[in-house]
């Protein structure tokens, strides 16, 4: 199956994301992942990224699509994948129409969009914290961890994305609006969008996202 995840920052793509490709059994690849491994690791994409990241912009598209290009050439990839955070543009989306099409001679089966209004969204991204190990994501309310500041699944340490700083947030909602909401009216165009509501206890957006995948040929 080959899958991607639209919804505006803070929607819960990553959460989702990790559920979903365990559940049909795919690779989650998450640009915003990679970006952030290269930053930390310090690579020359790294170095690229970062300030765009730091505004809350999107990184320049000759940038992206080649990493994601690579990335989907990889063997595990080559069967089915779920994108998280990748297509955030029409002209994106419209390249990964031609990679698919190059490397594997396929299409996109479903585009799934997580839908929440932004006064929501606002409150999940000031109250998110990731693990630096294991990249999972807590909320300081929603879903905190037993100790503040660490991880229950491997002790890492977490913290606050730069990106998920209040004056970020307002900039990556109004790139959101202006340059990705549109994706949503050009995969409905094409047959493949489904949207649920997610919002509510991350399990039920879970179950709602599964049920509205086997529609489009997911197993049970
Ligand atoms: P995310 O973790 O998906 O919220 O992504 C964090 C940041 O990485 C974004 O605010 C962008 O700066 C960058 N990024 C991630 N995916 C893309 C993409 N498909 N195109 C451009 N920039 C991206």
């Amino acid at each position: 199956m080959r899958l991607v995840l639209v919804g505006p920052p803070g929607a819960g793509k990553g959460t989702q994301a990790q559920f979903i490709a365990e559940h049909v059994d795919v690779p989650k690849i998450s640009t915003g992942d990679i970006f952030r491994a290269n930053v930390s690791a310090g690579t020359p994409l790294g170095l690229q990224a970062k300030e765009y990241m730091d505004r809350g912009d999107l990184v320049p598209d000759e940038v992206t699509i080649d990493m994601v290009r690579n990335r989907l050439a990889e063997p595990d990839a080559l069967q089915g994948f779920l994108l998280d955070g990748f297509p955030r543009t029409v002209p994106q989306a419209e390249t990964l129409d031609d990679i698919l099409r190059e490397t594997a001679d396929s299409k996109l089966d479903v585009v799934l969009e997580l839908v929440v209004d932004s006064d929501e969204v606002v409150r999940r991204l000031s109250g998110r914290r990731t693990c630096r190990r294991c990249n999972h994501i807590w909320h300081v309310d929603f879903d905190p961890p037993a100790v503040e500041g660490v991880c229950d699944i491997d002790k890492g340490e977490l913290y606050q994305r730069d990106d998920d700083k209040a004056e970020t947030i307002k900039n990556r909602l109004e790139v959101y609006d202006d340059q990705t909401a549109p994706l949503i009216a050009y995969y409905a165009g094409r047959g493949v969008l489904v949207g649920i509501d997610a919002t509510g206890p991350v399990d039920d957006v879970t179950t709602r996202a599964i049920d509205a995948l086997r529609g489009f040929g997911a197993d049970d």
